[in-house]
């Protein structure tokens, strides 16, 4: 009889991990950190010795504790798309890298990564292979490059693990693996399951709307998100809407790209990287930092949940200049001065709260706290700026305003789309507010 074993996650984001028994072979899929908290939290451990690992793809919250294997002395092939097993390598050096710097030792080393590198055997979507009397096939989970859903086919079952994925084309990958075998059991990832995403276009438009308007006022439009499969895919969207203005990538995501952009047949269009990267430059010395941000540019660096890398330094020296803004694109470290354009992703803005503070404080910089109620409301029709409370966009717009009185006299003017974080921890546009609301954040 086959059992299945559940390692981690379920009720919460990390630590994925399933086994797998399948009578003769135990296999692991994913196996993965939870980093929201520190020391990062690890995945139940294995009873007895694993056989395999099958990694759906590079993001540690599902990759992050696959060097255990090889620091308990238990190496064991992990079967993987070729470009996620490079992928892993630079995660697991910067997580050991991030580690020391925050004083924490994981029960990891960087020789046991290496080991690890050098037992992955790669695997190719579409084409089953043999291992220990079951059929393994992985599929494409269209989620980032290398991302896959490994199939086991044992003692008549068919059980697929889908890790993350996306079913839509995205504009750097197309969508997942549709065309799949009769599943007897589906393990499945639920987290955004229940929500109801953003239009795309309209994420998309925003993005672009608020690089427009920081750059026509002689800002910096500063772009934080993850290494693999956000930045990439926003430079992407970038290029679609043309870039004609200085673009820097920073970070981690230049390494990240850089792998990505060396395994083009994964990409939708192969080389639509090569020709967006054509219009950016990398950035490796602090003196390019303090130099590119005397002019108006736009910057893609890596988010590092806004606690560590070149984020932070560009964040002290922009913090006070209003006309600059900043962008999350992603699971991150929010503040009340901050937006989140391309995932509104509400429980961990909660959850993140406390982190921000601490990287204010840690950083010198003051927590401005917007908590008050409307007074009243209005709509204007005319041309305006206006000025943040805090670090992001002084904004440009012809038309329609509204105009927001908080109980303290303080005047708001606001684009009827401009998000709004309420008490509630919900985002509503600036245009649907009621006077019942209590405006947290703008
Ligand atoms: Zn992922």
């Amino acid at each position: 009889m086959i059992k299945l074993e559940f390692l981690g996650a379920l009720s919460f984001v990390g630590c994925s991990g399933v086994l797998v028994d399948t009578g003769k072979a135990k296999l692991v899929l994913d196996y993965g950190t939870k980093l929201q908290e520190i020391p990062p939290k690890f995945p139940l451990p294995i009873q007895g010795k694993a056989d395999a690992v099958l990694l759906s793809h590079c993001h540690l919250d599902h990759s992050g504790a696959v060097p255990l294997f090889n620091a308990n002395s238990n190496s064991i092939p992990v079967y993987a798309k070729d470009v996620t097993k490079n992928l892993c390598e630079l995660l697991w050096m910067d997580s050991i890298k991030i580690s020391r710097e925050e004083g924490i030792e994981l029960p990891f080393t960087k020789h046991d990564v290496v080991k690890t590198i050098d037992s992955f055997v790669p695997a190719k979507y579409r084409q089953q292979f043999n291992f220990k009397g079951s059929k393994i096939t992985f599929f494409d989970a269209g989620h980032i490059p290398g991302s896959s859903m490994p199939l086991i086919s044992s003692g008549g079952k068919n059980i697929l693990y889908t890790g993350d994925f996306k079913t839509a084309d995205s504009r750097l990958l197309k969508g997942a693996d549709s065309d799949l075998p009769d599943i007897d059991v589906l393990i499945t990832e639920s987290t955004y399951g229940y929500r109801d995403h953003p239009d795309r276009k309209s994420q998309e438009k925003l993005l672009i709307e608020t690089i427009k308007n920081t750059l026509a006022v002689n800002g910096v439009c500063l772009i934080a998100g993850f290494a693999v499969g956000r930045l990439d895919e926003i430079l992407l969207v970038l290029d679609s809407y043309g870039i004609d203005y200085p673009l820097y990538i920073d970070g981690m995501a230049k390494k990240a790209i850089t792998i990505i952009n060396r395994h083009k047949s994964l990409m939708k269009e192969p080389n639509a990287l090569d020709k967006a990267l054509k219009k950016a430059e990398y950035i490796t010395e602090e003196k390019q930092r303090k130099k590119i941000i005397r002019q108006p540019c736009v910057i893609l660096t890596t988010s590092g949940m806004l606690s560590g890398g070149p984020i932070v330094g560009y964040i002290k020296k922009l913090y006070d200049n209003r006309d600059c803004s900043l962008v999350l694109s992603g699971f991150q470290c929010v503040t009340e001065d901050t937006n989140v354009y391309l995932n509104h992703e509400h429980d961990e803005i909660k959850s993140l709260f406390k982190q921000s503070d601490k990287f204010l404080k840690n950083n010198n910089l003051e927590i401005r706290k917007l908590n008050e109620k409307i007074a009243s409301f209005n709509i204007n029709k005319r041309c305006f700026d206006i000025g943040r409370i805090a670090f992001t966009a002084r904004r440009r717009h012809d038309g329609e305003v509204i105009k927001l009185t908080l109980e303290s006299g303080k005047e708001l003017l606001l684009s009827p789309e401009h998000p709004v974080l309420t008490k509630d921890m919900k985002y509503k546009k600036a245009g649907n507010l009621t006077i019942e609301d209590e405006i947290i954040g703008v």
